[in-house]
């Protein structure tokens, strides 16, 4: 990606300065400066102020004077997350309740003047981002929350009432949390009951089983947003194909029966005539064997010969209908091959590979659209890989086929294990895959294939008594800024090329 020049940034942040007609102070400056240039805006973190605050909480029982601890070792490794839960965790010792008569504790100068109502609003702010997670059903907790948030952002904010919704809030808070994550654990556990049903009703269907397992694994903890948007689209194929599986055995059904209620029908009708047309001829015979003159015979004769014109029309009849039933069977056949071109054309629409579970190629297409559009919108690196096992065809040569697809599996299975949750595995060819790594650039995605290369080493592919240990090659490229996926893709092949001609079992950057 190609740096602007300082300069150029400098000049475009006045312009923008004076375009939002803002007050041309530092911190407007630095704010627009860091827009333009795309890095992250960094507020500083107020170590200073949080300290003085942590000197000024009273440690008067052990759990305060633990969460006081927590809460200045938070403030010196610059956390706000730690600084949140020590606060949280103080708030839930509260001083000790004032005995009857007793006079109100004076509050301790120094507590009130770190409290700024800037600092207030921070723990407000950090209260309303939480929120959403906790759950939105309970009326009277929001209630709650509204009510410490008003009285935190109040401009003279009344402290000691503020710390004491604080410290009923986080009561709250704790329940209201554990309550989520329990929602959560039996939501995945229905999802995953869910999965195991439809596996067991798809005994038969291997292609079924499998993108089952896979959707399995992928709703195992830790889930990310980008995990459950695998189990998605997993599942979507998993729903289409066994809905059209499942119209395709009904309509063959329903030939089959009809088909075969309209050859019996046919049969009993010829078995019938037959019977009919023997008895009339039995009958003729006897009469022309005890027939005395050719005037008695004549009417014998008509009548044979009535019999063997109706015979010979109902067979006539039954050969045609017969006829169109072959022409329908052989529609019915060709119905069938339509099928098969048909579900030729929806295993297509899949995304994903049924050995592996990694994506497909239209899979990948689809993945590499949405990172590469994802990094040039927020300015950000992406880095592809692809790697080749070495050797394959020996493994398939020495141990058969079945062996070859086990060891697939296994360095997929490995890979999904070794990558980030928001990196994407896809089969780009028989033993080719290949790596998608957002926000990584090119010494990062080459360090991930080499960290993959140890972990792979580590992790021997086991084949009954064998003990075959998988390598691979491997060409990583950043994302160029005037450059498509598929040509990173076509460097990250061409450096994977140069690797295996230096001797195979490594990885190059392009
Ligand atoms: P190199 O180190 O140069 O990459 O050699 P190689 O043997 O790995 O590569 P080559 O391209 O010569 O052979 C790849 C083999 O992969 C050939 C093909 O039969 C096999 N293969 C492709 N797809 C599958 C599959 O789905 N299952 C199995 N078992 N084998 C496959
Ligand atoms: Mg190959
Ligand atoms: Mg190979």
């Amino acid at each position: 990606m190609t740096e602007r020049a300082p300069s150029e940034i400098a000049r475009e942040t006045f312009k923008l300065l004076a375009g939002r007609k803002l007050a041309p102070t530092p911190e407007n400056y630095i704010a627009l400066y860091r827009e333009i240039a795309g890095s992250p805006m960094v507020l500083p973190f107020p170590a200073e102020p949080l300290s003085q605050i942590a000197k000024a909480l009273p440690a008067q029982n052990p759990g305060q004077q633990k969460q006081r601890a927590l809460f200045e070792l938070a403030v010196s490794k610059r956390d706000w997350t730690a600084v949140q839960s020590a606060l949280v965790g103080y708030s839930g010792f509260g001083m000790p309740a004032p005995e009857a008569g007793a006079t109100k504790v004076p509050v301790p100068s120094g507590i009130l003047a770190p409290l700024t109502p800037e600092f207030l609003s921070q723990i407000a702010r950090l209260i309303e981002f939480a929120m959403p997670a906790l759950g939105t059903d309970d009326a009277r907790f929001l209630e709650q929350a509204q009510a410490l948030l008003s009285g935190m952002r109040h401009p003279a904010p009344d402290v000691a009432w503020v710390k004491s919704a604080l410290a009923n809030f986080s009561h709250r808070v704790s329940f209201a949390a554990e309550e989520q994550s329990e929602i959560k654990a039996s939501l995945l556990h229905l999802l995953q009951l869910i999965f195991q049903n439809i596996r067991d009703l798809n005994q038969e269907d291997k292609w079924i089983r499998g993108q089952i397992e896979t959707l399995i694994k992928s709703s195992t903890p830790p889930l990310s947003l980008r995990r459950l948007d695998d189990v998605q689209s997993l599942l979507k194929d998993v729903i289409f194909k066994q809905a059209e599986a499942k119209g395709r055995a009904l309509e063959g059904q329903d030939q089959l029966r009809l088909l075969l209620s309209t050859f019996i029908e046919r049969l009993s009708l010829i078995a019938e005539s037959s019977s009919d047309f023997h008895d009339t001829i039995e009958r003729c015979a006897k009469e022309i064997g005890a027939a005395k003159s050719i005037a008695e015979i004549t009417p014998v004769l008509e009548a044979t010969m009535a019999a063997t014109h109706a015979m010979a029309e109902v067979t006539l009849k039954v050969r045609d209908e017969l006829q169109g039933m072959r022409q329908k069977a052989v529609a019915a056949e060709q119905q069938i091959v339509q099928l098969h071109v048909e579900l030729d054309r929806v295993s297509a629409q899949a995304r994903h590979d049924p050995l592996t579970g990694a994506l497909n190629r239209k899979g990948l297409d689809e993945a590499i659209e949405r990172e590469v559009s994802n990094a040039r919108r927020k300015k950000r690196p992406v880095c592809m890989a692809l790697l080749d096992i070495d050797n394959f065809k020996k493994i398939n040569d020495s141990l058969g086929h079945d062996a070859g697809d086990a060891a697939l599996k296994h360095l997929a299975a490995v890979t999904r294990e070794c990558l980030r949750p928001q990196d994407t595995l896809a089969r780009y060819g028989g033993e080719e895959f290949v790596v998608l790594m957002p926000d990584t650039t090119l010494d990062p995605g080459i360090e991930a294939m080499t960290r993959l290369q140890r972990e792979l080493s580590k992790r021997i592919f086991l084949e009954g008594e064998a003990k075959i240990l998988i390598t691979f090659s491997a060409g990583v490229a950043e994302l160029a800024t005037d450059e498509t996926g598929m040509e990173a893709i076509k460097r990250a092949d061409q450096a994977m090329f140069l690797a295996k001609r230096s001797g195979k079992n490594r990885v190059l950057g392009a």
